[in-house]
C-alpha cells in the first residue's frame, strides 16, 4: 500500500456517484452514497459528480436537481430514449464511456437489482476491480480506496484495495449510509453525454412493464416502524401474530432467514446480510436471537425491542429494550392494545 501509484492512474480524478433513476424515480440509495461520496471527496480535496442516465423527460431532470440539493458539485447527463427503461447493455454502455471520458478515481453505486446488474458489467467491460455490499468507505491519502465488506458468512469484515486498476468501484445497500440532509441548491454545472447506439443494436426490447405483486415490499428498508420474526415463532401460522401487530402499527414487517428458508415469508422480507438493511425508528424483534448477520441488518435502528423467551438471547446485547416473554402470548396482547389506543372506535 505504501507503492507509488502508477503514472496513469493520475489521469483518474474525483469521486462519482450513480444517481438510479427508475420510472421517473430517484432511489434514495444514490443520496445515501452522495453523503458517503462527499466524505470522500472532502477527505480528497477532489470534486463529488452524479452520473444521470435515463431518457429526456423520464425523471432526469429532476434527478440532476437534487443531486445538487445532496451534495453534488457535478452532473453527468446521459439522455436518450434507448435508456427509457434499465437495460443492461445499453446502460453499461453509457456508464462506461462516461467513465472512459471523464476518468473518476471513485465510482459508486447502490447494491440494488439494477446498481448490483449495472456495477457488475460495467466493472467487468472497464477490467477494473468492484468491491459489492460494502459496509463501510475510506480513502487513503494516496487516494485508495478501502471498501469493507462482511466475510466468512458475516463473522468477520475485510477491506477491499483495488491496486492494479480504476475506477475503483463499489456497491452499498440501501440504508447502510445514513441520508444526508437536503439543502436546496441553484443547478451547477451539468455535463451532457451521448449514448451513440442505436435500437436496432441491442437484443433485449421491453415489450410491457408489470408492477411488483407486493410493491410495498421495497418500503421495508425505509419504514418508519418494522415488525419481524423469528424461529421462535414456531409456526408459519403464527407469521400472522407479526403481520397483526404490523397492521396495527401501520408498519411493514420482515422475519429473520430461517423463516425465508422455511418458506414462512418471502425473501424479499427477509432481514439481516443476506436480506434488507433497515433503519427505522422502530424495530420489534420477536422471537430472534440475535445472530451477527440479523444484527448488522437492524442495528441502525432508532430503537430495538426483543421478545424472547431465552433472556441470554444475544439479541438483548443490543436491543434497547427488552422483554423476556412468550411471543406467541405476548403479541396479540400487544396488537390489541395498539388498536386500542391508535383506532380507539374501531
Ligand atoms: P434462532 O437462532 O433459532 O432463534 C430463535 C429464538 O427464538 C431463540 O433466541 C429462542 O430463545 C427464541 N424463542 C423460542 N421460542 C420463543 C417464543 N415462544 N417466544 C419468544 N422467543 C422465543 N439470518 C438473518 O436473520 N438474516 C440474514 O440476512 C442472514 N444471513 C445469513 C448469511 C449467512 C452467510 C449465514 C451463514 C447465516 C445468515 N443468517 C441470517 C442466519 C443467522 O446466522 C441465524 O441462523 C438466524 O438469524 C437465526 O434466526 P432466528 O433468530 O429466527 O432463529
Amino acid at each position: 500500500m505504501n507503492e507509488e501509484p502508477p503514472e496513469h492512474f493520475r489521469a483518474y480524478q474525483h469521486v462519482w456517484v450513480f444517481v438510479e433513476v427508475e420510472r421517473g424515480q430517484v432511489h434514495p440509495v444514490s443520496w445515501e452514497l452522495m453523503g458517503a461520496g462527499r466524505r470522500l471527496a472532502d477527505k480528497l480535496g477532489v470534486l463529488l459528480a452524479g452520473v444521470v442516465i435515463g431518457a429526456p423527460d423520464g425523471g432526469t431532470s429532476e434527478a440532476v436537481a437534487e443531486a445538487f440539493c445532496y451534495g453534488a458539485d457535478r452532473v453527468y447527463l446521459c439522455e436518450d430514449p434507448i435508456l427509457a427503461h434499465y437495460r443492461n447493455e445499453p446502460y453499461t454502455t453509457a456508464l462506461k464511456n462516461i467513465v472512459n471520458s471523464f476518468k473518476p478515481e471513485i465510482l459508486l453505486l447502490g447494491a440494488t437489482n439494477l446498481g448490483r446488474d449495472l456495477a457488475g458489467s460495467v466493472a467487468t467491460t472497464l477490467l477494473t476491480g468492484l468491491t459489492a455490499d460494502c459496509t463501510e468507505l475510506d480513502v487513503n491519502a494516496d487516494g485508495s480506496l478501502g471498501a469493507t465488506r462482511p466475510t466468512f458468512g458475516g463473522s468477520l469484515l475485510c477491506t477491499i484495495y483495488t491496486l492494479n486498476s480504476r475506477p475503483q468501484m463499489a456497491t452499498v445497500r440501501p440504508r447502510v449510509m445514513p441520508m444526508p440532509a437536503r439543502v436546496e441548491r441553484p443547478l451547477g454545472p451539468v455535463t451532457p453525454c451521448r449514448l451513440l447506439m442505436d435500437e436496432k443494436d441491442i437484443v433485449t426490447k421491453v415489450l410491457s412493464f408489470v408492477a411488483d405483486r407486493e410493491a410495498s415490499m421495497a418500503n421495508l428498508a425505509y419504514a418508519d416502524i418494522v415488525v419481524a420474526g423469528g424461529l421462535g415463532l414456531q409456526s408459519a401460522g403464527n407469521v400472522q401474530l407479526v403481520r397483526n401487530l404490523a397492521l396495527s402499527l401501520g408498519a411493514e414487517f420482515g422475519g429473520s432467514r430461517p423463516l425465508v428458508q422455511k418458506g414462512w415469508i418471502d425473501s424479499d422480507r427477509q432481514i439481516g446480510q443476506t436480506g434488507k438493511t433497515i433503519r427505522p425508528k422502530l424495530y420489534i424483534a420477536a422471537g430472534i436471537s440475535g445472530a451477527i448477520q440479523h444484527r448488522v441488518g437492524v442495528e441502525g435502528a432508532d430503537l430495538i425491542v426483543a421478545i424472547n423467551t431465552d433472556p441470554n438471547a444475544p439479541i438483548f446485547d443490543f436491543a434497547h429494550l427488552g422483554v423476556v416473554a412468550d411471543a406467541i402470548q405476548l403479541l396479540p396482547a400487544l396488537t390489541e392494545t395498539f388498536r386500542r389506543r391508535l383506532s380507539p372506535h374501531s
